[in-house]
C-alpha cells in the first residue's frame, strides 16, 4: 500500500526519488528493453490505483512550487522529452502531470514529420528553435530522437532527406547518436536540463488500446490507419529504442524506461522524475539585496504618500 496521509515535503521528494530511480538509465552500455517490464508497477498493484492518484495530486502540487521556483531564480531549464509507440499515453501523461503548472511557465511542441523546410536544414534545426527559455519548461512530445527510430525503420524517409551521397554510410546511426550526445551535453552546459522518457508499452496493451479507440465511437478520433501500420513493424521499433537508449543514455541527459501498460503508474514515475529533478536544481527564489530593499521602502513610502 502507498502511504497517502499528508507527507511533509521532505517525505514527498523522498517517495518521489523511490518512484523513479528504478527506471533512470543514467548509462546504456549493456541496456536491454527486456530489463523494464512494461506492467511493472513496482510495490503496489492495481488496489492502489486511487491512493496511486492521491499520491501524483500531491506530486503535482509540489512540482508547480517548484517550477515556480524555476521561473522566478531564470537560471535554468528544463527539457522534457517523450518518446513511445502509438498509444502509449504520450499525451494523457503530458496533460496529467503538467496540470498544476503555470502554463506560462511551460511550451509544450509536438514534432510530426518534417516539413519541406525542415527537411531542407540539418535535422537538429527544427528542434533547437523550440528549446525553452531559461526559467521554463519545455516539453517534446516526439523529438529529434525520431530521427533514429522512425527513419532507422523506414529507409525511405532517410531519402528524402537529400544528404550528400558520400555522408550516407553503415555508421550513419552511431554518428547520430553521437551528434545527439554531445548536442545534449552542450544543452546541459548552458543550464538546459534535460531529461528523456521512453513510455514502455507492450504489445498486447497496444492492441487492446487500439480495440479500444475502434469500438467507442468516442474514442474514434484517436485512432489513425497508419497507427496499425507502425505496429506491424514492432520488433524493428524495439530494436530502434533498444540502441538508442543504449547510446544515448548518460548523466547528463539520463532516460526512464517508463512501464505504460498501467497509466496511472505512468504518471506516476514521470511526475516523481521530474520532482526528483528540479530538487536537485536547489532553486531558490532571488534574494532581495540591501539596495533593492531600500528602493521598495522607497517606493512604499511614495504610495502611501498620495
Ligand atoms: P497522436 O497519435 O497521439 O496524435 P503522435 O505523436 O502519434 O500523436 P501523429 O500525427 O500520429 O502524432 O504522428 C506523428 C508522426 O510523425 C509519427 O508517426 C512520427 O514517427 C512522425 N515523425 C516525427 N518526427 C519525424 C521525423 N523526424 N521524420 C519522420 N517522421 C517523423
Ligand atoms: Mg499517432
Amino acid at each position: 500500500m502507498v502511504q497517502t496521509s499528508p507527507l511533509d515535503r521532505q517525505a514527498i521528494l523522498q517517495r518521489a526519488r523511490g518512484f523513479c530511480a528504478p527506471f533512470r538509465i543514467g548509462n546504456g552500455d549493456g541496456f536491454r528493453l527486456d530489463q523494464v517490464s512494461p506492467s511493472d508497477t513496482l510495490h503496489l498493484d492495481r488496489h492502489d490505483k486511487k491512493a496511486a492518484e492521491a499520491v501524483l495530486a500531491e506530486g503535482v502540487a509540489l512540482l508547480a512550487d517548484l517550477q515556480d521556483k524555476l521561473y522566478a531564480s531564470d537560471r535554468y531549464a528544463l527539457l522534457l522529452i517523450f518518446q513511445a509507440m502509438d498509444a502509449a499515453g504520450k499525451d494523457g501523461t503530458i496533460k496529467h502531470v503538467m496540470s498544476g503548472v503555470n502554463p506560462q511557465g511551460c511550451q509544450v511542441f509536438a514534432f510530426k514529420a518534417p516539413s519541406a523546410v525542415d527537411l531542407d536544414h540539418d535535422y537538429l534545426w527544427r528542434a533547437n528553435q523550440c528549446l525553452p527559455e531559461r526559467g521554463r519548461i519545455g516539453i517534446f512530445n516526439r523529438s529529434y530522437y525520431e530521427e533514429t527510430l522512425v527513419v532507422r525503420v523506414h529507409p525511405e524517409l532517410l531519402a528524402r532527406q537529400s544528404l550528400p551521397p558520400e555522408l550516407v554510410s553503415d555508421d550513419l546511426w552511431t554518428q547520430r547518436f553521437r551528434d545527439i550526445r554531445h548536442y545534449e551535453s552542450y544543452l546541459a552546459r548552458n543550464g538546459v536540463v534535460v531529461r528523456k522518457f521512453f513510455l514502455h508499452l507492450s504489445r498486447d496493451e497496444q492492441k487492446r488500446r487500439f480495440l479500444k479507440r475502434l469500438e467507442d465511437p468516442g474514442k474514434n478520433w484517436k485512432f489513425s490507419a497508419s497507427d496499425i501500420k507502425e505496429r506491424a513493424h514492432w520488433d524493428s521499433y524495439m530494436g530502434a529504442y533498444e540502441e538508442m537508449i543504449r547510446h544515448t543514455a548518460s548523466e547528463a541527459a539520463p532516460w526512464f524506461v517508463v512501464p505504460a501498460d498501467n497509466k496511472w503508474f505512468t504518471r506516476l514515475v514521470v511526475a516523481a522524475a521530474i520532482i526528483d529533478t528540479l530538487d536537485q536544481l536547489n532553486l531558490q527564489y532571488p534574494v532581495v539585496n540591501d539596495s533593492a530593499r531600500e528602493a521598495l521602502a522607497a517606493a512604499h513610502q511614495q504610495l502611501l504618500a498620495e
